[in-house]
């Protein structure tokens, strides 16, 4: 076989010999010697070399069709007649302590956003965890120091997985999306590396978007001093839905005759915007809050609270929450004046909603990326990788295949 071809097709660079080709258990082997002239000391450049027997390492390397390749490389074991150090000349067209090449290595990561890890280790022929561990050798170079320094606005929450992981934290850049932190747990003492990071990093943080929990507010409010706390429009529409539910079981078990009747089974009309709902089953919801007049005042709230994010204006939007909170504590249901109570203690980071338009929308979409992940294994085997494959945007995903572009 040529040198050329060599080179080409296996990266086996200048200072080795095509000795002969084996065809056996359906594999190709090329049997490669290293040139003596070629070996040097490794500590002290010395050339003239005592040569102490010699070793094959059997290489995997880039398939040739469907058919798997291996070379077979001599690995001589040597000594420096100068300085007395006794080492091996290992191949440079590898890394240490594994049995493929830099080429095969190329080859998986170039298709490892392509293909799965499963059907990459079904075309090498290697293992599912080594193709793993190059696919995760490759993100963790590309992707696994998230830069902070351009982070101006963040989200962060906290987001349920199962009962055996439990919960994870994410920051994101609420400006692109992409996750900027993962850690294992909730609340903020999985912050605390974070927080070092990003003050290394400089980054001047203008908001921050959360829930109402006090656990991240008091974290940032620390770290971030000078940073506004905008309390997630999403989150607030959750717990004004919990509350009005809350009314409703409490209905549901204190109710008797029609009333109790009719407020049944009408759980998600309630809990759904008036304008999502369907027209054949308003019926149903207008009689439920016709019969029942605390779940009718509630209800009333919850549609009204749902346009506060729509004011034209930031005077608007802030009398309007006040006139909202106002009528919660006036309606004489508890479950709303508790509601009321709340929305008016964080009343300034659910107004500066006006000024940064950030939420935690985008956290929707990474829980449905982590269940996916999740599903396929790998998340609960190693959790690094897991937290790689979150920090690995689809859009801004690299492909590799500059490197294996062939110049021939
Ligand atoms: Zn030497």
């Amino acid at each position: 076989m040529r040198q050329s071809l060599l080179y080409h097709a296996f990266g086996v660079r200048e200072g080795y010999d095509y000795v002969e080709t084996i065809y056996q258990d359906g594999c190709v082997r090329f049997v490669l010697s290293v040139r003596p002239d070629w070996i040097k000391c490794p500590a002290c450049g010395g050339k003239d070399i005592v040569r102490k027997g010699r070793r094959y390492r059997e290489l995997q390397t880039v398939p040739i069709g469907l058919k798997p390749v291996f070379l077979v490389v001599e690995v001589p074991k040597c000594q420096c007649a100068a300085c007395g150090k006794r080492f091996e000349a290992a191949p440079p067209f590898a890394p240490a302590y594994v049995r493929y090449t830099h080429r095969l290595q190329a080859f998986v990561e170039a298709l490892s956003g392509r293909m799965t890890i499963s059907d990459l280790a079904a075309l090498t022929g290697l293992g599912w965890d080594t193709v793993k561990d190059i696919v995760k050798g490759r993100l963790e170079k590309d992707y696994g120091h998230p830069r902070l320094k351009e982070l101006r606005r963040l989200s962060m929450d906290e987001i349920y997985v199962g009962r055996r992981k439990k919960f994870y934290t994410l920051v994101i850049n609420a400006d692109t999306g992409h996750v900027v932190w993962v850690a294992h747990g909730r609340g903020g003492d999985c912050l605390r590396k974070f927080w070092r990071l990003l003050r290394l990093s400089k980054a001047k943080v203008e908001a921050v978007s959360m829930d109402m929990s006090p656990a991240y507010w008091a974290s940032v409010a620390e770290n971030l001093p000078a940073a506004t706390i905008v309390f997630d429009r999403f989150h607030i529409a959750k717990l004004v839905n919990e509350k009005l539910d809350d009314r409703r079981r409490e209905m549901v078990r204190e109710a008797t005759g029609l009333m109790q009747q009719t407020v049944k089974g009408v759980r998600y009309l309630l809990l759904l915007r008036r304008d999502n709902v369907a027209a054949q089953r308003l019926p149903q919801l207008q009689a439920a809050l016709k019969h029942n007049e605390p779940l009718n005042t509630g209800y009333l709230l919850k549609e009204a609270l749902g346009l506060l994010w729509e004011q034209p204006s930031y005077a608007q939007m802030k009398s309007y929450l006040h006139q909202g909170c106002a009528g919660a504590l006036d309606s004489g249901v508890r479950q709303m004046q508790q509601l009321g109570k709340s929305l008016l203690a964080h009343a300034s980071g659910i107004l500066a909603w006006w000024k940064h338009r950030i939420s935690n929308g985008r956290m929707e979409g990474i829980n449905i990326k982590i269940k996916t992940l999740l599903r396929q294994t790998y998340g609960l085997r190693d959790e690094r990788f897991f937290t790689l494959k979150l920090y690995l945007q689809p859009s801004s995903f690299k492909t590799h295949t500059s490197r294996m572009n062939p110049k021939i």
